[in-house]
């Protein structure tokens, strides 16, 4: 994938990046249609486990909450764990707010924000699988 695309508005240094062994990998392989299938971050799980930046790589996501993809060798749902460990503080992943007890998912704040976010995702899988079909 080009980990070397600008990000802007993101915290903390990217010159890890240059040793990324991602690079030219194709995107796919670290954002699946629909990372919910077993397995589909497993190619990109053995790109990670033989990347020297792989540490720094886990530090950027889990600082910058990155939502989706797998990065530093964890999928979104794992690098909330690894945050949770670390002592941060919860962020939900729909509103961005700070919050303690997850209601049913540990990335979403609240009832409404679970909702909003659940009807996003149906809205894009419907999306991509539209897609598919008319390939
Ligand atoms: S840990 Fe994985 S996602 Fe991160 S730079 Fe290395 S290969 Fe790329
Ligand atoms: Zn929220």
């Amino acid at each position: 994938m080009d980990i070397t695309n600008d990000f802007p508005t993101m915290s903390g240094s990217t010159e890890w990046m240059a040793d990324a062994a991602c690079r030219g990998v194709d995107t796919t392989v670290f954002f699946p249609d629909d990372p919910r299938i077993s397995g589909r971050y497993a190619e990109a799980r053995l790109v990670c486990a033989a990347c020297p930046v792989r540490t720094a790589c886990l530090d950027w996501a889990i600082l910058n909450r990155l939502p989706a993809g797998l990065w530093g060798g964890l999928t979104p749902s794992e690098r909330h764990d690894e945050s949770s460990r670390r002592g941060y503080p919860r962020v939900c992943d729909r509103c961005g707010s700070v919050f303690a007890t997850p209601p049913r998912t540990k990335r979403l704040c609240s009832p409404e924000c679970l909702r909003a976010h659940t009807t996003a995702r149906k809205v894009a899988w419907n999306r991509s699988s539209s897609n598919a079909r008319n390939d």
